[in-house]
This record gives C-alpha cells, structure tokens and sequence, in this order.
C-alpha cells in the first residue's frame, strides 16, 4: 500500500486511475492541475507521485522542476511525448519513471512497485554496513578495509555504499548510473567502468584476482564476501 498523489486534468482518466489504483490497495489523492498538486506534494507528503505532464496551468516539465525544487518523493510522469529527447528531459528534469499515454492501470502499477521498490529508505542510508573485512559507515562518510581507512573521492564512496547496500546481488551499471549518479543511462556505461576500476585498485584488487568487487559479464557488479571463506580454505 502507498499514498499515490495522482496530478490529471483528464476527469475520466483521473477516475479511472483513481478507482483501480484504490482498488489496488493504494491510498489515493487525485488533484487536476499542478499548482493544488504541488500543495499536496508538502501537505499530503505521498510516497508516489503520479504526474501527467499536459497540465491546464503550468507546462509539465516545469511543474516537475518545481516538484523536485520542494519533495524528493518519486515521480512517475505520464505523458504522450514520447521521442527520446522528450523522455531524457523528463529524466533530468527528476523524473524518476514515465508512462507513455495510453497505459494500463495494470502497468502503472507495476511501474509504482518498481519505483518504490528502488526507493532507499533513510534507515538503509544511515546505516553502518560490513561486507567481511570492509565497514562502510555512512553519516561518517568513512570506509575502513581490515581497518585501514580508504582513501576514497565522494562518488567512490557514492559508489562503494550503494554496492554495500545491495551486498550480494549483482547491480547492474544502468542502475549504477541512475542511483548514485542520478543521471539517465545514456552512454554512461565507460564512466562506471573506469570508476570501478579505480575502487578495485583501492581495495587492493584486481578484476583478475577480485575479493570483494565482482564484475558479472554483461550483468553488472557485485560486491560480496562469499568467496573470501573459499579463498581461505583453498589457502590453508
Ligand atoms: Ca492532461
């Protein structure tokens, strides 16, 4: 269940999103234009915001500018535009998701649960994390290999956390750049590539010899601690 502030002018649209979304278990609120949506952005502080972009009084992109300049609840925008230039924009401008109109009130759903899903909760991001011999602490902004603090820039400690965080899974490198980089994933690939490689060499490996930082070929990136008890057994 979440609180869906729904921003459409369309009346049938907005009672058809409306009904199914409640009858999905959501808690929803539907505004028709963007300015009494940006007031409930503050004063009904939901978890989802729904937001169609051909708004009566302020054009769509500008109203996500305003949106983000306030809230940094996630944002699904939908919207009929639907060239690639469109869809960067919406993204740089903090969309966090986009629907193409027409959509399914199946398909908003499921783009809902994704969102929320990739949401981090503030608990996961104060929190202290050990991956074996590596501690990150984050309101400190420190990481400590076998107790030895690395020395790390601000986007490698970006970097290393988010994989900390998801300790064991693969990550995949649009994911990468679109969580700690907050960028759409449009040619980013490389810049993951060389950072990673720069976090290997401070963690005192390599990508021919990995303790911690896995590269899964043409899956992504996984930092874990599963191998170390191999390592070792197989060196004892
Ligand atoms: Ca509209």
């Amino acid at each position: 269940m979440a609180r869906v502030l729904l921003i459409e002018d369309d009346v049938n649209v907005r009672a058809a999103l409306s009904r199914a979304l409640t009858k999905a278990g959501h808690l929803v609120q539907a505004e028709s234009a963007a300015l009494s949506g940006l007031r409930q952005v503050t004063a009904a502080t939901p978890d989802v915001v729904i937001l169609d972009l051909g708004l009566p009084d302020v054009d769509g992109v500008d109203a996500l500018r305003m949106l983000r300049g306030i809230s940094n609840v996630p944002v699904i925008v939908a919207s009929a535009r639907r060239t690639e230039t469109d869809i960067i924009q919406l993204l740089n401008a903090g969309a966090d998701d986009y629907v193409t109109k027409p959509f399914s009130a199946a398909h908003l759903q499921a783009r809902i649960t994704a969102v929320l899903r990739r949401r981090e909760s503030s608990d996961t991001l104060d929190a202290v994390i050990a991956v074996g011999p590596l501690t990150i602490d984050q309101p400190r902004h420190t990481a400590t290999l076998d107790d030895t603090v690395l020395e790390l820039t601000r986007r490698e400690f970006a970097l290393l956390s988010y994989l900390a965080r998801h300790a064991g899974r693969v990550v995949s490198k649009q994911e990468l750049v679109e969580q700690v980089w907050k960028q759409p994933y449009i040619g980013a690939e490389a810049t993951v590539d060389v950072h990673v490689s720069w976090l290997r060499r401070k963690l005192g490996e390599t990508a021919a010899a990995p303790r911690l930082l896995r590269t899964v070929r043409g899956v992504g990136i996984m930092l874990s601690d599963e191998y170390l008890s191999d390592e070792a057994e197989s060196s004892r």
